[in-house]
């Protein structure tokens, strides 16, 4: 069959394989050109398995895209709503362009962040692997964020490399029920993890041999790798294409995924801000059936139509405590937690089969099975309870 259309998808994360994917699957007449940096999949979802050694993250892109895509391995440079130019200087023309960069390590505001260490890319990862596996003995490692990502690398980290001392700073699980958050504190004991709660980082100072992670309550703690996992932030890329961007720099979408300036682009991802959708947190959970989402919008703006808006909710929010143990809170639609958890052995099986659920969920839907989602909240019912 002839194409009538040519879309091209930047980035080939979660959101990005399954607008690809989507696109190809039901649309025959379509083409799509995936733009990604590397020819594999990152899944960065065992990026701190990787820096553990306790896990790969790196699948071959032509394993999970439809057969029928077309892999360009470049970095876009710029965006325009018929024309995508990348790092090599091809120009690549275009129907509808799906924009699916992700996001990447925010240094914040913390002075000498930008240097330690990051689990939230590859490269970024494998340095620390190889930085824990070469540290003296007894080498004193500080993790700095008590959110999810802190969490799952400090444990992962503390159980593979025994010989280390581990010390996190963050308040662990702070958004997550009084149950949940005693169990990550006992789990953090149990491997031996020193807590500092409380207080917040304010420098970190490094010298030729050591390094020195700087506190609001005046004290340091000497380390000899630290990781930092607080803030994502992401690429500059809509910025530098003078497109609609919030203040941290997130593509401004409507509540269909089309760019809020009305052109034929379409956002999906961590790299996005979705009007009326302020629930939307950074996840895969999200990312992926905003993949699906964003290809109908983008099919529906080929054919001159007006797309449907979006409603998707949160499952759960499953964490991993190492290998071998784990937090499965489930959520509501809203992702705030409901009171419904499965902490210790039985979680562990169930985050990692989430886990393979994602590699499985892209390459079924690439032969045409969709995946299920959750409506979004009730947003009449959550603006009462704002009034
Ligand atoms: C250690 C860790 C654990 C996590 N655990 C969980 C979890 O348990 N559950 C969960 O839901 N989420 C988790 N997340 C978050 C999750 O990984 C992200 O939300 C998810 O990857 C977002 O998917 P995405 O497709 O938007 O972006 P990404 O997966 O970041 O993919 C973006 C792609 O775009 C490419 N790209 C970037 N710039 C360009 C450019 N200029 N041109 C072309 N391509 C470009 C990138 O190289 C990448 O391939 C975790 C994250 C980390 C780091």
């Amino acid at each position: 069959m002839t194409t009538r259309f040519h879309v091209v998808v930047v980035g080939a994360g979660y959101a990005g394989v399954m607008a690809a994917n989507r696109l190809l699957v039901e649309h025959p007449d379509v083409a799509v050109t995936v733009v990604n940096p590397r020819p594999v999949f990152v899944e960065r979802i065992r990026l701190h398995q990787v820096a553990a050694g306790s896990g790969a993250a790196t699948h071959e892109l032509s394993d999970l895209l439809h057969p029928r895509a077309t892999l360009h391995v470049a970095s876009a440079v710029r965006i325009e709503p018929h024309a995508v130019s990348l790092t090599d200087g091809t120009v690549l023309r275009s129907d509808a362009v799906v924009y699916a960069v992700g996001s990447i390590s925010g240094a914040g505001a913390i002075p000498g962040a930008e240097r330690a260490f990051s689990v939230s890319d590859l490269d970024s990862a494998t340095a620390l692997h190889d930085a824990l596996r070469t540290a003296d003995d007894h080498a004193s490692v500080v993790v700095i964020g008590g959110g999810l990502t802190g969490l799952e690398t400090v444990t992962e980290l503390a159980q593979s490399h025994p010989r280390h001392t581990f010390t996190l700073v963050g308040d662990p699980g702070a958004d997550l029920p009084a149950p949940t958050r005693r169990y990550i504190r006992r789990r953090l004991e149990e491997l031996g993890v020193r807590l500092r709660s409380g207080t917040r980082v304010t420098r970190i100072d490094h010298d030729i041999d050591h390094e020195s992670v700087e506190l609001d309550d005046g004290t340091a703690i000497p380390a000899a790798l630290v990781v930092r996992t607080a803030g994502f932030a992401v690429p500059d890329l809509a910025r530098r294409s003078g497109l609609p961007v919030d203040e941290t720099g997130r593509l401004r979408v409507r509540d269909t995924l089309q760019a809020i300036d009305g052109t034929p682009i379409v956002g999906v991802g961590d790299a996005v801000a979705v009007s009326g959708n302020d629930h939307l947190r950074m996840s895969c959970q999200a990312a992926m059936p905003l993949g699906v989402h964003g290809a109908d919008t983008a099919w529906q703006l080929l054919l001159g139509r007006e797309p449907a808006p979006l409603s998707l909710g949160f499952v759960s929010t499953c964490i991993s405590l190492g290998r071998d143990r784990g937090v499965v809170q489930l959520s509501a639609r809203d992702d705030s937690p409901t009171r419904w958890a499965v902490r210790g052995r039985l979680a562990a099986p169930v985050k990692e089969a989430v886990v393979r659920g994602t590699i499985r969920g892209m390459q079924l839907q690439a032969r045409g099975r969709a995946l299920p989602t959750r409506r979004g909240p009730d947003k009449s019912a959550r603006d009462e309870v704002r009034v």
